[in-house]
């Protein structure tokens, strides 16, 4: 008993799997990472399963996306083959895989989860992404979600704040609007930001549709956006919001789940990208990508107040999920 409740306060820390140098990137072999969670791994060709009974992890050898529990998540590095195993890179398996089978593992604080902002994209001037055919656009929709959102996540006993609550754009020019974003939400004390936006693409990519979340590039890592890797001075940088990369991705993760297994839409993928509003972050937050303007299918939807409701109780889900693994984890190590 004694002994028990001793194993119950060690934090579970599995020691770190093997490094691999390629190409001057650090790697670990997939499935002796996989081991060391408790993860059973097999290969089927270029493909590795890595299974508990809780989770599984379906990855493809120089792929840059995994199936995390069937949804679809993009790494920051492409796994590879590599003398008949397949490797992920060190940064994925710390960043991403690491605080999705062990919330709070490697880290000392356990954040708060109290105040949230929620920052409705665009607005005043810029309009943001727009759907001519139809007149509709994000500034609006995205306004009319996020104050949506504040009655629910208000209703889950949080104290929730917007950037804005009416049609105005927060400063000067656009760096200083998304500045701003960020500013009113550590002004506020905020646990928790959500900025919400919906997408659009070219009009001659029409069909594309579905949602998409991101969380903040880590450092040494390039956006999903980014495949050619360009963006070396980007990826060099350690951003503010990278502080939380263990946080931001357990809440995308969370928030993400919940918009596919509610909405039944196109699963576009829990992404990675350095928008300024997540890099000038100083809590864990996340970007949503609700729904394309672009497709009109998708827009005659997204322009129902039925609709818009749905996303926002599936956010919300999400949210109270991501604080009942954020508040486990703090029982975990004996807090309230
Ligand atoms: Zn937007």
């Amino acid at each position: 008993m004694i002994f028990a409740a001793l194993v119950a306060f060690l934090p579970l820390t599995p020691a770190a799997a093997k490094n691999i140098r390629v190409g001057g990137v650090s790697y670990v072999d997939a499935a002796e990472f996989g081991s060391r969670y408790g993860l059973k791994a097999t290969t089927a060709g270029r493909k590795l399963t890595l299974k508990s009974a809780w989770t599984t992890i379906e990855l493809e050898a120089e792929s840059r996306e995994c199936r995390y529990n069937g949804l679809r998540v993009f790494l920051g590095d492409a796994s590879r083959a590599y003398r008949g195993a397949v490797l992920i890179s060190r940064t994925d398996a710390d960043r991403l895989f690491n605080p999705l089978l062990l919330p709070g593992n490697d880290q000392k604080k356990v954040p708060d989860l109290r105040t949230i902002v929620i920052d409705p994209g665009h607005g005043g001037r810029d309009p943001g992404k727009e759907n001519r055919r139809l007149k509709i656009n994000e500034k609006t929709v995205a306004l009319d979600t996020a104050l949506r959102l504040q009655r629910m996540l208000e209703n889950m006993g949080y104290r929730v704040l917007l950037t804005r609550t009416e049609d105005k754009h927060l400063g000067a020019d656009k760096a200083a609007d998304l500045l701003e974003r960020a500013a009113i939400a550590k002004r506020a004390g905020a646990d928790l930001l959500i900025s919400l936006h919906y997408n659009a693409v070219s009009s001659a990519a029409q069909r594309v549709s579905g949602v998409e979340v991101y969380s903040l590039t880590p450092q040494h890592q390039y956006s999903t956006s980014d495949p050619e890797q360009d963006d070396a001075k980007g990826a060099a940088e350690f951003n503010a919001g990278n502080a939380r990369d263990h946080w931001n991705i357990l809440l995308g993760y969370h928030v993400h789940r919940r918009l596919v297994d509610e909405l039944k839409i196109s699963d576009r993928g829990l992404k990675r990208a350095r928008w300024a509003v997540l890099r000038h972050a100083e809590c864990p937050a996340i970007l949503v990508e609700a729904g394309f303007l672009s497709n009109d299918a998708e827009a005659r939807r997204i322009a129902t107040p039925e609709y818009r409701q749905r996303i926002a109780d599936a956010i919300a889900h999400g949210v109270e999920a991501y604080g009942a693994v954020v508040a486990g984890v703090r029982k975990q190590r004996g807090g309230k």
